[in-house]
């Protein structure tokens, strides 16, 4: 029987995770931020084995863990711009997740203010 050569990191993360005697893969992501844990879980849902590669000591601590806390509405992209429609859609897919798991979040809204005449139209 094979040895388990899995080492856990936080979050369930692995060191090591090799299913195939010749040490290979199905996918590896290469960085643990937001961005890296959100593609890694999606392909591991489809039943993909994911191998997780981050250089810090564990996941999370780069920009992923020092930004404002927004949950962007979308409205600095130009409307129907593929950017505006992702940010929309990840806002309302987000809002799901926190609901579902009790993951605490406000929904504030957003006050914006014209300064120029012109962007009172917008
Ligand atoms: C000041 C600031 C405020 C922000 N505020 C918000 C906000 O309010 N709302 C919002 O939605 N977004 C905000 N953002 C943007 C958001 O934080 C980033 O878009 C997001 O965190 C990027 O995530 P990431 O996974 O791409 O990058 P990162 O979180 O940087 O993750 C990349 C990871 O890859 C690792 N890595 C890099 N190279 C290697 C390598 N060669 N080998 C192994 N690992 C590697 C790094 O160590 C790091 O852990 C803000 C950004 C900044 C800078």
């Amino acid at each position: 029987m094979e040895a388990d050569r899995r080492t856990p990191l936080a979050g369930g993360l692995c060191t090591q995770a090799t299913s195939a005697d010749d040490g290979s893969v199905d996918t590896i992501v290469i960085g643990a931020g937001v961005v890296g844990l959100a593609v890694a879980r999606a392909l591991a849902q489809t039943g993909r084995e994911v191998l997780v590669i981050e250089r810090a000591n564990t996941i999370g601590t780069g920009t992923s863990s020092r930004n404002s806390e927004i949950i962007h509405a979308g409205i600095y992209y130009p409307p129907g711009s593929l950017k505006a429609k992702l940010c929309m859609e990840g806002r309302e897919r987000l809002y799901a997740y926190c609901r579902e798991r009790g993951v605490p979040h406000k929904r504030l809204g957003k006050l914006l203010v014209a300064t120029e005449e012109d962007e009172c139209r917008s």
